[in-house]
């Protein structure tokens, strides 16, 4: 029997509160198939621990870390510790140190999901987002010059490497090839005369190693703007760090929702652990309520079986999602229900149990 050994960091607000039922559901999974387990291990980090250790992890947490197959995450971040902190201390830290240099942020418009969106056909919402997750705008490098001086600058520089943007163009080609879809590109080479000048030239070179892969290339506004208009326009979408950023939070709005938006962080040699987490924060305003909505915690736990090969297990936890929006019986309050936090997940267990 495999083990698969899971590192978890459930963190602030409501963090703990999804984790677990992500976690209730991944057992579930397991206890269908006798050739695989799930063994979790829990690390207390996060802003209370930074308010009883001033730090967000232990120094050697990293070095923990490492021998895991895979990191699940919740939420970090709260009010009390500066954002800066609980993002560069941890969660960054880990994203990097571990290598995660791919960010997979699916923006499905699953049957039964509400969109921001009126006027639009369901199955057009269907993009997957691939981030660079590594460096470009938030590589941390810059200065503060003459700091609290009339003539004060603030630098704060971007990085591409030629390494670190081609594996990313490179990866994102692999994933439309096998997907048989198109693939965009998303830059600003027109404004950003370095940095985009280069990836979009790093674009073109990697895809005349791909002739089979459709390609197109947009404006970052011109491609916030046909995301609301033309969704359909975007299948496998490759982008920057901050123009992922920025763009997936609208895909979120677009596809049913912070409650549903999952993100995976993926070091594709598998060198070191990957990380799975829902894309929304800590949301102190609900925490401590059993309220906070579970399935972008439980998506992403379908990313981690895809990633683990079980793909049949990534679709069957998938599928239950959409079954239960589909009923739309049992949802929380941000999805207009009355349900609760476990309520949702145990919906979830039921409808994975009626299926197998
Ligand atoms: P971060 O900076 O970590 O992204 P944030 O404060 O910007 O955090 P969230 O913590 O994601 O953003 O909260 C934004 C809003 O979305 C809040 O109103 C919060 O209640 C709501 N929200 C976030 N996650 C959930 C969830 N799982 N279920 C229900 N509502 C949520
Ligand atoms: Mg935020």
């Amino acid at each position: 029997m495999k083990i698969l050994k899971i590192a978890v960091i459930a963190g602030d607000g409501v963090g703990p509160e999804v984790i677990s039922e992500g976690i209730k559901v991944l057992n579930k999974v397991a206890s269908i198939d006798s050739t695989f387990q799930f063994d979790f291990t829990y690390f207390p980090w996060g802003c209370e621990f930074y308010s009883k250790h001033g730090k967000m992890m232990d120094d050697d947490g990293i070095e923990q870390l490492k021998e895991f197959d895979a990191i699940y995450l919740g939420a970090v971040g709260f009010p009390g510790v500066p954002d800066h902190i609980s993002l560069w201390d941890l969660l960054l830290k880990i994203r990097k140190s571990f290598d995660q240099y791919v960010n997979i942020r699916p923006v499905t418009l699953l049957k039964g999901a509400k969109t921001a969106l009126s006027d639009v056909k369901r199955e057009n919402i269907n993009m997957l987002f691939i981030r660079e997750n590594s460096e470009g705008e938030y590589s941390g490098a810059g200065d503060w010059l003459f700091k609290g001086q009339d003539h004060e600058v603030v630098l704060q520089n971007s990085v591409f490497s030629r390494k670190g943007t081609e594996r990313i163009i490179r990866y994102a080609f692999e994933t439309a090839k096998r997907e048989g879809r198109s693939l965009t590109s998303i830059s600003k080479g027109n404004a950003l005369n370095y940095s985009m000048v280069f990836w979009d030239q790093v674009f073109e070179e990697v895809s005349a190693e791909y002739p089979e892969v459709k390609t197109a290339s947009y404006l970052v506004d011109a491609a916030a703007m046909l995301m609301i208009k033309d969704p359909k326009r975007f299948e496998v979408v490759v982008t920057s760090n901050l123009f992922g950023d920025i763009l997936t939070d609208l895909g979120a709005a677009i596809a049913g929702g912070i409650g549903l938006a999952a993100g995976a962080n993926i070091n594709p040699e598998r060198d070191y652990p990957s990380m799975f987490e829902p894309i929304h924060g800590s949301a102190p305003d609900i925490a401590g309520q059993g309220i906070a909505n579970p399935l972008a915690t439980i998506w992403s736990a379908s990313q981690m079986l895809d990633f683990f090969g079980y793909e049949a297990y990534g679709k069957l936890v998938l599928e239950a999602i959409e079954q239960l929006l589909v009923d739309g019986q049992v949802l929380t309050p941000d999805m207009n229900g009355t349900a609760s936090t476990s309520e949702v997940a145990d919906k979830i267990i039921e409808i994975i149990e009626s299926t197998v």
